[in-house]
């Protein structure tokens, strides 16, 4: 059995980034950009006002000096003359500085009357006025290739006049659900049936990694019916099978991956839970295999198949989002293997994340995790943790 840290070099090994397509900015936001962005325009694109009030020459200024007025500038317009000495036009805030002028007097430092403004003191030049360029260039990377076109980038790009970015295109994940005793959400209980989640929290974890799923449903533990699903979900960039990857009479997913050519990287990992977890490739597509468990197939999805989504998304370092932490009580690892444990996550008087394991473990423990905020992590060869020791924590949202 190989540990976590070879499973995921194994995932990455040759994991390239999608192509690219050219898309509207007002959809990029979270995409991650496959060209750098660049500035269309300079900022501010003109000199323009900082205030309300009237552009002026600086050396016109002083208390008591009356200044001709020559009409006005809105937001929006452009001044048709230059600003001749002596003068003064009435400006609002953001408007473009006329020729000539390079100060603005605010309102609340002038006083007009008689088609003429005063001025309460001399101003330096300069004054409340924003240069054009003073921001940065135009041409001026605002998001390199590789990078996640955050809130901050896109709000940015959006000034700087770019209505189209390049970006990676979005991985497609096939899913398919499999286990014949699964009821669908809701649904009234049956003997012998459970309902069914898996779907429902890949489908969720997804759509925050950023993949468009293409959802199989669930299909019945039938050899037949799974190899004609997954024969399917072969035509995306992930397939992610849920259950029946273990070696029960009724786990029909492994011969399904081999009658339909898709090659076995690995099977099992000294992860708990999640120790059935299958992965391989037919041609470009990944191929997942998730151990039904409900908490096995949250966690192999966080530890295997986001940062892959990621990867193939276009980012650059994607990584398990472990974040440090802080044990509350003592902990271990079982089984020699690397175990995440349902806690509930607190943040600490210094700000760090105090972790405490729910007293109830295992894989199928739902209603455990119901009263966590996600998972400490007991490295497979740390030992007994002591409280306090620091852990990374897996923090679901
Ligand atoms: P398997 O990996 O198919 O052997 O399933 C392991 C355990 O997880 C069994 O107890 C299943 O009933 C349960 N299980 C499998 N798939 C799901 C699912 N989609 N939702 C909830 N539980 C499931
Ligand atoms: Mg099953």
């Amino acid at each position: 059995m190989i540990s976590i840290d070879e499973a995921l070099e194994l995932v990455f090994d040759g994991l390239a980034p999608l192509g690219s397509e050219r898309i509207p900015l007002a959809g990029a936001a979270g995409r991650v950009a496959a060209e750098p962005a660049l500035s269309a325009v300079d900022l501010p694109p003109f000199d323009r006002s900082a205030m309300d009030g009237y552009a002026v020459r600086a050396a016109d200024t002083a208390p008591g000096v009356q200044l001709r007025l020559v009409g006005g500038v809105a937001a929006g317009e452009v001044a048709a003359a230059v600003l001749e000495p002596g003068t003064a036009a009435r400006v609002s805030t953001g408007a473009a500085i006329p020729e000539g002028a390079d100060a603005i007097l605010q309102s609340e430092l002038a006083e007009e009357h008689d088609g003429h403004v005063a001025p309460a003191r001399a101003l330096a030049p300069d004054t409340h006025v924003r240069r054009r360029g003073e921001d940065l260039h135009a041409g001026t990377v605002l998001a390199p290739a590789g990078s996640v076109l955050t809130l901050p980038r896109i709000s940015a790009l959006a000034s700087a006049g770019v209505g189209e970015v390049a970006v990676h295109r979005r991985p497609r994940l096939h899913l398919i659900v499999t286990g014949s005793e699964l009821l669908p959400l809701g649904a009234p209980p049956e003997p012998g049936r459970i309902h069914e989640s898996n779907g429902l929290m890949v489908s969720l974890l997804a759509a925050g990694a950023g993949a468009q799923l293409v959802d199989h449903g669930v299909v019945g533990d039938d050899r037949d019916a799974t190899r004609a699903a997954v024969e399917a979900g072969l035509a995306g960039d992930v397939l992610v099978v849920s259950g029946g990857v273990s070696v029960g009479p009724h786990d029909h997913v492994k011969p399904a991956f081999e009658d339909c050519g898709v090659e076995e990287v690995f099977w099992r990992v000294r992860i708990k839970p999640g120790k059935p977890m299958w992965f391989g490739r037919r041609g470009e597509t990944l191929v997942f295999g998730l151990p039904g468990n409900p908490l096995s197939t949250i966690v192999c999805f966080c530890v295997f198949i986001e940062p892959a989504l990621r990867r193939l998304a276009g980012e650059r370092d994607a990584r398990p989002r472990l974040e440090p932490g802080r044990l509350t009580t003592p902990a271990r690892a079982s089984d020699g293997r690397t175990t995440y444990l349902t806690a509930s996550l607190r943040a600490g008087a210094d700000g760090v994340l105090e972790a405490t394991p729910t007293e109830r473990q295992g894989s199928h423990m739902t209603g455990a995790l119901g009263e966590s905020d996600g998972f400490a992590v007991a490295p497979e060869e740390a030992g007994e943790l002591r409280a306090g020791a620091p852990v990374d924590v897996l923090r679901l949202v």
